[in-house]
């Protein structure tokens, strides 16, 4: 039986100098290919630099919801430039309504933003959501399938 890891982030520092190993393992394991999701535009070089490295890795670009502080002043052109790749997906990007304090206006910009993406280009989303399932379906009626 072979397996997909639908979802990792293999660029996080506290793994990075052991990829080798680590995709290594997990074919023997029986996992044929790694979504690696990245999470903020610092990250996008090192997981489209991962998927050039390791054909089993997948690559996903987005900005998850934690990290909206990261933005950069034209980040929706940084991500498209990514998502030039045609192997690529989009994510992780979301809706964290955990913490009362997050910017939810924002979140859900940014999230609208990833969703008409993941339309307009045919691709694969990963999505995290907490504590925000009424805004998430309600962005989801609004974009459609
Ligand atoms: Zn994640």
């Amino acid at each position: 039986m072979l397996f997909i890891d639908s979802h990792c982030h293999l660029h996080d520092a506290r793994i990075y100098k052991d990829i080798p190993n680590i995709v290594s393992r997990a074919k023997k394991a029986g996992v044929q290919y790694m979504v690696s999701c990245a999470t903020m535009e610092e990250n996008f070089d090192q997981t489209a630099g991962l998927a050039s490295a390791f054909g089993a890795v997948i690559p996903c670009f987005g900005i998850h919801p934690w990290f909206l502080d990261t933005l950069s002043e034209n980040w929706q052109q940084v991500l498209e430039t990514f998502l030039a790749d045609p192997g690529s997906g989009i994510g992780e990007t979301g809706l964290d309504f955990m913490d009362k304090r997050a910017d939810q206006d924002l979140q859900t910009r940014v999230f609208y933003h990833h969703l008409n993406l993941a339309r307009e280009l045919e691709r694969p989303i990963n999505i995290h959501i907490r504590k925000a399932w009424d805004t998430f379906i309600h962005l989801l009626k609004k974009t459609g399938p």
